[in-house]
């Protein structure tokens, strides 16, 4: 067993670094104990309906940004999200998440604002809601927070604020500082707050990862949801040829990505940590992998399946193809084939807000 308390900088580093297997699998396995003893073994749903891929901004990895102009724009109308979230609700799902490209304009925040107030009247106030829909102020996140919404996702994408300016363009726009306030933010208003990283970045270090984890320890957050890095090739950082980038996408950004959720499960024992679906791109049994290394939460996706191919951040998202019913009937058969109990119509909220 792993003694939770040798968690300095540089262990998580030699960790991280880590090349012979069984010592890998007995980090993951403690990993999974430590989860099942704090917070117990069921994985919770979130349904996730992909609202927008209209954009102001222009990350640099991201396959919707703004610039590109081979993507087809889109916006759900209210009557597609609310037929989405029915389906979530009659599923049993417990809670959905609504995830766009980032936009601040008054009427699309209205229409978030009677979104959020529709989706909990549809369920009797039992849908519990998760937002992701980029920096906001502080007036919009408390509007949308006293609308309904209990939990907001905003990655810091990396707590190297070095390595965040070569991902970004360098404008107000993408400012990390700015994006560490609007982490402050949410938590002030209320929020089960979380964030999360891309791992096996170019110019990423095992040091930088590292970091990443003491981050989330230090700001005490309440959600984490991280994953490989992808290539995008109509994107400024896909299309780079330099560094690291060969892990893009690669098993071995899998299996850094799934000491990441186990390091992070030792350092934080109570939080909710998402077992994302790029991992699954690499591996389509990569989110069960992440559950059996301390992963809790799995955000099944709910977009209708016309709009789906239009909302790829990154490029080889799995079930592009498929509507919900079917993501969900392939996500509980390969749940069962690994024994993994599903937390069926329970919101399943941090330990660690209460
Ligand atoms: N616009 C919002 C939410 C949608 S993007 C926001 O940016 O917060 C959600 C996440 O997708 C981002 O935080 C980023 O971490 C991830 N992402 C974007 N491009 C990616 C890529 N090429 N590979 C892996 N993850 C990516
Ligand atoms: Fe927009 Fe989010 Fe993509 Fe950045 S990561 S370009 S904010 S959708």
């Amino acid at each position: 067993m792993i003694e939770r308390t040798l968690f300095s900088s540089e262990h998580l580093v030699g960790f991280l670094e880590e090349k012979d297997p069984i010592k890998i699998q007995e980090l993951l396995t403690s990993a999974y104990k430590v989860k099942v003893d704090n917070i117990g073994s069921k994985v919770y749903l979130r349904g996730l309906i992909e609202l927008s891929n209209i954009c102001t901004k222009n990350c640099y990895y991201c396959g919707i940004r703004h610039a590109n102009s081979n993507v087809l724009r889109y916006e759900l109308s209210e009557e597609q999200v609310l037929g989405a979230a029915m389906f979530a609700w009659k599923s049993n799902y417990g809670s959905l998440v609504l995830q766009a490209g980032e936009r601040t304009g008054t009427n699309y925040i209205k229409k978030v604002t009677k979104l959020v107030k529709k989706i909990k009247e549809l369920s009797n106030g039992e849908l519990g809601i998760t937002l992701s829909l980029g920096e906001q102020s502080k007036e919009v996140f408390q509007e949308w927070f006293d609308a309904g919404a209990h939990r907001y996702l905003l990655r810091i994408e990396t707590s190297n604020p070095n390595l965040y300016s070569k991902i970004h363009p360098n404008n107000k726009d993408h400012s990390w500082e700015r994006r560490l306030q609007a982490l402050i933010n949410l938590k002030e208003v209320g929020y089960q707050t979380g964030t999360g990283v891309m791992i096996g970045l170019p110019y990423q270090t095992s040091q930088d990862l590292a970091n990443d984890l003491l981050f989330m320890k230090e700001f005490g957050i309440h959600m984490v949801g991280m994953g490989p890095y992808l290539k995008h090739s109509e994107t400024p950082l896909g299309q780079l040829v330099i560094g690291n980038q060969q892990l893009a996408g690669g098993n071995q950004s899998l299996e850094i990505s799934l000491k990441m959720v186990a390091l992070l499960r030792l350092l934080m024992p109570k939080i909710n940590i998402a077992a994302t679906t790029a991992m699954q791109v690499i591996d389509p049994e990569g989110r069960d992998k992440a559950v059996l290394a301390g992963a809790n939460i799995i955000m099944p996706n709910m977009t209708i399946s016309e709009v789906r191919k239009n909302y790829q951040i990154y490029e080889n998202k799995p079930g592009i193809k498929d509507d919900a019913a079917i993501s969900k009937s392939k996500l509980e058969a390969n749940l069962s084939k690994n024994g993994i109990e599903i937390g069926w119509s329970q919101w399943g909220d941090s330990k660690a807000f209460e």
